[in-house]
């Protein structure tokens, strides 16, 4: 009999310091490695912009989705030991500039109010930057405990203030405009990650 691959775990990733786009894409890739887990697929990567009063840099966003036997407990504190790999200090400002943030969204069906521990994550249902890109990888008809239907929340969320990361290149010509997908391909580590459908 197959082993129990747990439960599926969203997680938001977002950075605005120290080059945002490839700590994002490093970070992805460490939630690959994380112990009893395996990465199921992640979202494109978008620009958004930060919330809150502090002037800063945009951010890069993106949602991963793994599925871990973690317990809730073990998977934050391993996404804070990533963090702070990231150089991302454990005191940093609430809405403030930060090298890498990862969020445990939702966890299957739990509901945890704990301190320290939210899940889902309470402020998820405004924030287009999450449920944009948690879109791109869930399934429609998904169900965020406690919140309610994601398309839902979707549709009720404005979306100024994010767009993604690569526009399609400016280019009439299909034959160039392939060529320069196959070159951007080769080059992206989040292109080798294997992106299966989880629906
Ligand atoms: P935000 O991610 O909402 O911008 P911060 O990253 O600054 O906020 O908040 C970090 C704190 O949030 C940590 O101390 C962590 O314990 C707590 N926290 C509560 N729920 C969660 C969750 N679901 N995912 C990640 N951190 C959480
Ligand atoms: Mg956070």
């Amino acid at each position: 009999m197959p082993a129990d691959p747990g439960a599926l775990a969203y997680i938001g990733v977002g950075s605005n310091l120290d080059g945002p786009e490839g700590q994002v894409r490093l970070a992805i890739a460490e939630l690959g490695l994380l112990p009893a887990s395996r990465l199921l697929a992640v979202s494109p990567l978008y620009l958004t912009s930060p919330l809150g009063p502090v002037d800063q840099p945009d951010f890069v966003n993106a949602v991963a989705v793994l599925a871990t036997r973690l317990v809730p407990r073990a998977l934050l504190a391993a996404l804070q030991g990533i963090e702070q790999v990231h150089g991302r200090r454990p005191d940093g400002r609430r809405w403030g500039p930060r090298p890498l943030d990862l969020d445990i969204l939702l966890l299957g069906e739990a509901l945890i109010e704990e301190p320290g521990l939210k899940v889902p994550h309470p402020e998820m249902a405004y924030r287009a930057f999450v449920l944009v890109p948690l879109a791109d990888i869930a399934p429609v008809e998904l169900h965020i405990p406690g919140l309610g239907a994601l398309a839902d929340l979707l549709a009720a969320c404005p979306r100024d203030g994010i767009r993604p990361l690569e526009a399609p290149p400016a280019c009439e010509d299909p034959a160039s405009l392939a060529e320069s997908r196959l070159s951007r391909r080769q080059g992206r580590p989040q292109d080798r990650i294997p992106s299966a459908a989880i629906h």
